[in-house]
């Protein structure tokens, strides 16, 4: 198994939380949330800027908030400014490590014969790489052994909030004892879960339920189920075993069962999570016109005729396995149209079109990631009922609850 300095670091906050993304039967990789996806496209715009050396756009926007046109300008001049008469030049530069037997993958983002740099966007300095931060990170003791013959590693951090550049550099010296302490150790213990490892036997670190904003962790109604969830997980169960593309389900399920988590008395333990502050959305989307405004379906069989969510739960959610909350792409879409149309909600627009063009951006935005395997929608609400609708052509197997 080959091995990354994400892994390593997510292995670090919680076993667990890297066994859901990257082992078990259904691994399933976390949604990156709206701010690393404008993190990426910047990266995006900074890697092609140094293969064409062709200035940034810098009137590109991702998303409300999100200036990456401004942030890819500004990291790219200060890597310029930092690299100036430097020779050697790579971009986007792949290296494999052997470090005692492990394997470790890595791409630098520049790499010159003196200088490993990386570029990196954040919400806020108090999340950035610090000198602090960095002493134990295993990204930075990983490239002290790949590029023990560069002088210097720098990390140039782009502050949403600020928008600034600020800049660490350290220089790279043998440091053998803490690559054995903070990168090879976790990355036996990795090695010693195994690929195949269940999440669940694995132990949970409650005090990193909370550190992923704005939702918190995902998987916690997997690490801390509800007792109705498990029900339904059961029910689920006996779906599964159900062949054909045709399912229909009655769980049966109160109003408040939709959209909030009970946990039952045993995970007393288990962290709350605040209500989730959620960002704003991006304005690259592209929605057409707003569909035809149909009812929802009532409860029952539907036949489905698309595959962009193998299963997709409307009023009820199961436990066993990481769930898409569609939820909260909703309220993206939302105030992404009211926004577009100068509102302060979509659902005020003029003839009820809100929720349809809710529902447009919602599926283009599945489209655009290429969809998941499972996703949960709740349809109390006008935007839920018109997704209902729109995606219901798009799952393969659609699980509903009454409400
Ligand atoms: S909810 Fe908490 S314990 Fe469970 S995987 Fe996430 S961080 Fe780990």
């Amino acid at each position: 198994m080959n091995l990354s300095a994400s892994q390593i670091s997510l292995w670090n906050t919680c076993h667990r939380r890297w066994a859901f993304n990257y082992a078990g039967e259904n691994p399933q990789r976390e949604p990156a949330a709206l701010s690393a996806r404008a993190g990426t496209r910047t990266h995006e715009l900074v890697e092609k800027s140094f293969l064409t050396e062709e200035p940034v756009d810098r009137t590109k926007v991702y998303a409300l908030n999100f200036p990456i046109g401004e942030a890819a300008h500004a990291l790219s001049e200060r890597a310029r400014e930092q690299l100036l008469g430097e020779s050697g030049l790579r971009i986007e530069q792949p290296a494999t490590a052997d470090i005692e037997g492990v394997t470790f993958k890595l791409v630098t983002d520049v790499l010159t014969d003196k200088t490993v740099l990386d570029h990196k966007t954040t919400k806020s300095a108090r999340y950035m790489k610090t000198a602090e931060k960095l002493e134990n990170d295993p990204q930075r003791l990983i490239y002290t052994h790949v590029y023990q013959d560069r002088e210097r590693a720098i990390w140039n951090s782009y502050i949403w909030t600020e928008g600034a550049v600020r800049s660490v550099e350290l220089p790279i010296v043998p440091e053998y004892e803490k690559v054995r302490l903070h990168v090879l150790q976790p990355a036996y213990e990795i090695l010693e879960a195994g690929k195949d490892v269940d999440p669940m036997s694995l132990p949970p670190t409650p005090e990193s339920c909370k550190l992923y904003p704005p939702d918190g962790c995902q998987f916690y109604s997997r690490c801390y189920p509800s007792e109705e969830k498990k029900q339904m997980s059961s029910l689920l169960e006996k779906l599964r075993a159900k062949s054909g593309t045709e399912v229909a389900a009655v769980a049966t399920a109160s109003e408040e069962r939709q959209t909030t988590f009970q946990f039952d008395e045993t995970s007393t333990k288990a962290p709350p999570i605040e209500a989730p502050a959620y960002p704003e959305p991006e304005p690259t989307v592209e929605y057409a016109q707003p569909p035809v405004r149909q009812e929802a379906e009532p409860t029952g069989i539907v036949e489905p005729v698309g595959s962009l969510i193998e299963w997709l739960f409307v009023d009820c959610i199961p436990m066993d396995f990481p769930v898409m909350n569609l939820d909260r792409i909703i309220s993206e879409a939302n105030t992404f149209v009211a926004t577009e149309q100068d509102l302060p909600n979509a659902l005020l627009m003029k003839f009820a079109g809100g929720a349809p063009m809710v529902a447009s951006v919602v599926e283009k935005e599945l489209q655009r990631t290429g969809g998941t395997q499972y996703a949960y929608l709740s349809t109390k609400s006008s935007e839920g009922k018109e997704v209902y609708v729109v995606l219901s052509k798009h799952a393969k197997h659609i699980v509903k609850g009454m409400i």
